[in-house]
């Protein structure tokens, strides 16, 4: 069995098929785990550059969710954010966010265990057989943005293409800002609304809980697209407005620019997953609720399904 990208969705399927008992491998064209719940170190001090927090609210997931707390890798943010547009600023309650200390990767690493990653590993085709790149397997999951799956897929896997050419992404660009101290007014996470650059803003020392003075922003769907191409020269206009939104004197003492080219998809995909007679499977956040619990509970479900139908096969 070969499941294609370790961001979770791929993990907590194939986590589910070595719970069966199936021989499964991830393979990862990153050399780390974890996909948009990336974490990158700056002097040694990891920022998330992908998803922001999380928020549980399914069962099983709070079990996960208790499992990594117990670990020490995960703790409850904050449940209060704060809202800037037109009106000024306001207090939005919500529910509780949750935060990683060492990285939103460092739950995903976690989740993979001991399960087999194989890292710097691109998957070029997923044919009929099913075959990936050119050699067969008994089932192939590919969990990943629909985008990048389409780029695999052999268009005579007529369902599977079709499913994934039918999701809608949005870009993103992450600005990471580390700042000589921290002279901002007191905010964990900061919406912001109908801003020409920004979209969110948080505040990575306090949700990190070392109180360094890093705050990670991230720009509109209509601004990342008009900087995929250079990502980096959008950085200037990323600090300046996190400056001018907070009032901020000086200039950041760094700045990294990441670029997601599927930060996220429209709401609304069927899910939670497709599996489909040929023994192709297609998983994550696109499927159901776009969020990391979504995803979660996509690969979950659909290695579940995928382990009932392959040990019935085998009788
Ligand atoms: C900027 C941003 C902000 C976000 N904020 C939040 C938030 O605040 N809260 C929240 O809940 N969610 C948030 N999300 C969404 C959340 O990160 C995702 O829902 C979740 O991480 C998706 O997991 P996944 O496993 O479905 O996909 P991914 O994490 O994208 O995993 C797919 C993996 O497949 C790999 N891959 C792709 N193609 C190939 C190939 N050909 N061969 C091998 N490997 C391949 C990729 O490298 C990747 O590791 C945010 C996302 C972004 C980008």
């Amino acid at each position: 069995m070969v499941v294609v990208g370790a961001g979770i969705a791929g993990v907590a399927c194939a986590a589910e098929l070595a719970r069966a008992g199936l021989p499964v491998e991830i393979r990862e064209r990153a050399r780390v785990t974890g996909g948009r719940m990336a974490s990158k170190r700056f002097e040694g001090r990891p920022a998330d550059l992908g998803a922001a927090y999380f928020t549980v609210d399914d069962p099983d997931f709070a079990a996960v969710v208790d499992g990594w707390r117990a670990a020490g890798l995960a703790r409850e943010w904050t449940d209060t954010l704060v809202a800037y547009g037109p009106r000024g600023r306001e207090e939005v309650a919500g529910p509780v966010r949750w935060a990683a200390p060492r990285g939103l990767r460092s739950l995903v690493e976690h989740l993979a265990g001991d399960l087999p990653v194989a890292h710097n590993r691109l998957v070029m085709t997923v044919e009929p057989g099913p075959r990936v790149d050119g050699r067969a397997a008994e089932a192939v999951v590919l969990a990943m943005p629909g985008p990048q799956a389409a780029l695999l897929l052999d268009p005579a896997l007529a369902a599977a293409t079709r499913a994934v050419a039918a999701q809608r992404w949005s870009s993103a660009l992450t600005g990471v800002l580390r700042f000589p101290a921290r002279r901002w007014p007191d905010f964990r996470g900061a919406f912001v609304n109908e801003h020409p650059v920004l979209s969110t803003v948080c505040d990575d020392g306090d949700r990190r809980g070392d109180g360094e003075p890093v705050l990670v922003a991230h720009t509109t769907t209509e601004f990342a697209s008009g900087h995929l191409l250079q990502p980096t020269a959008a950085g200037p206009a990323i600090e300046q407005a996190v400056r001018d939104l907070f009032g901020l004197p000086e200039p950041a003492e760094l700045t990294h620019v990441h670029r997601w080219t599927y930060a996220k998809p429209a709401a609304g995909g069927v899910g939670p997953y497709h599996l489909y007679d040929d023994g192709i499977g297609l998983a994550g956040d696109a499927f159901g609720r776009p969020r990391v619990q979504g995803a979660w509970r996509s690969g979950r479900d659909l290695g579940r399904a995928l382990a009932a139908r392959l040990l019935a096969d085998r009788g």
